[in-house]
């Protein structure tokens, strides 16, 4: 039990989202054909060739999840055979040698094992951020994959993605594209992060939390976010996310369709998604594992003010019942699904 164990010294009502440094990490190398047995480290810092892949052609990709506290004091961490399954799936668009699902869901909870003192106490609304990641390593200067990779998970306490809470962010309809049709938009990969970079900045710059990206063809399709799915509530109370081969399928979205369907006994549509339509909607949302839903109280499209019913200073009823039942599961409040939930300590 986690209750007696001793917590690391942090002030965990005031953490950021940010990198903050535990005691180990799990590394396992891919050579001459097959994955090492792999080990937890002491060492955060890696070195590599000046012409490793990841260097020089990006070849990295990443996964996103979370250990918690839950109500009863155990320490558990949601699906993750989804993001073994997802990094799988990443991995073979990146032509990079997946990591074997079964050993990274044991790798994860090694490195939660690892460090929990850093799993912040239930109720701080803080938990601990688990990012594993698969990298080009070996040298190439023609282009083409590497033959050699790593595998590593590190994890960091942080408090909740955005700062303020649950209130509704305002959105930028944005000029740059996201991902290209048959592109990689539908995987993590690092180079979806990178080239979003400029136009997250420019958003900020112009004081959006984040950025609506639309399909580049026909740019009047709603994708998602640079890093989280939309969901959609109508008048009448329906739950409406945007259909594309090009989104990232989010844990969190797919986890809170269920949730609206099998808990709240609600109707799901995942469909086309058309700005144009964006005034019919009563509630927006953002999923991601970061901030599981994050309001939306306004889009704005060149101008053109898409305002939410919902307002700008709570979130809408039904994005609130989402979030509340979703959370209520992982932090072991409401009864999760089979599988769902995976006890480490
Ligand atoms: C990681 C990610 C999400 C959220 O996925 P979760 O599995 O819910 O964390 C959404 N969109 C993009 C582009 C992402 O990279």
């Amino acid at each position: 039990m986690v209750m007696t164990m001793e917590k690391a010294n942090i002030d965990w009502a005031n953490l950021g989202f940010g990198y903050y440094k535990t005691d180990k990490r799990f590394v396992s190398m891919y050579k001459d054909g097959q994955w090492d047995e792999g080990k937890l480290t002491d060492d955060e810092n890696i070195v590599m060739n000046e012409c490793a892949c990841v260097l020089q052609y990006a070849q990295t990709c990443f996964e996103g999840m979370k250990a918690y506290e839950t109500v009863d004091g155990r320490v558990v961490i949601f699906r993750p055979d989804m993001n073994a399954q997802r990094m799988h799936d990443t991995a073979k668009r990146l032509e990079m040698a997946p990591y074997p699902e079964d050993k990274f869901v044991e790798a994860v909870e090694q490195v939660v094992k690892a460090n929990l003192k850093y799993v912040p106490p239930y109720g701080t609304g803080a938990s601990l951020y688990i990012r594993p990641y698969l990298f080009g390593y070996s040298p190439v200067m023609g282009v083409k994959p590497a033959n050699e990779f790593m595998f590593r998970i590190f994890v960091s306490p942080v408090g909740p993605y955005f700062k303020g809470g649950s209130k509704p962010i305002t959105l930028k309809v944005s000029d740059f594209d996201r991902a290209a049709p048959n592109g990689t938009g539908h995987v993590k990969a690092g180079l979806n992060y990178a080239m979003s970079l400029h136009a997250i900045v420019t958003a900020h710059n112009e004081g959006y939390a984040e950025n609506l990206y639309l399909d580049p063809q026909t740019r009047t399709k709603v994708e998602e976010t640079g890093g989280a799915n939309f969901l959609f509530i109508t008048k009448d109370g329906k739950v409406v996310t945007p259909k594309s081969p090009s989104i990232l399928p989010s844990i969190t979205r797919r986890s809170l369709v269920y949730v609206a369907q099998h808990y709240l006994g609600l109707e799901v549509e995942e469909r086309e998604v058309l700005l144009s339509e964006l005034d019919d909607f009563a509630e927006c949302g953002l999923c991601g594992t970061a901030a599981v839903i994050s309001p939306v109280g306004k889009i704005v499209d060149h101008g053109r003010e898409i305002c939410f019913p919902s307002g700008m200073d709570v979130p809408g009823e039904i994005t609130k019942k989402l979030y509340d039942t979703l959370t209520g599961i992982q932090y072991g409040k409401i009864e999760a699904p089979q599988g769902w939930i995976k006890t480490i300590a």
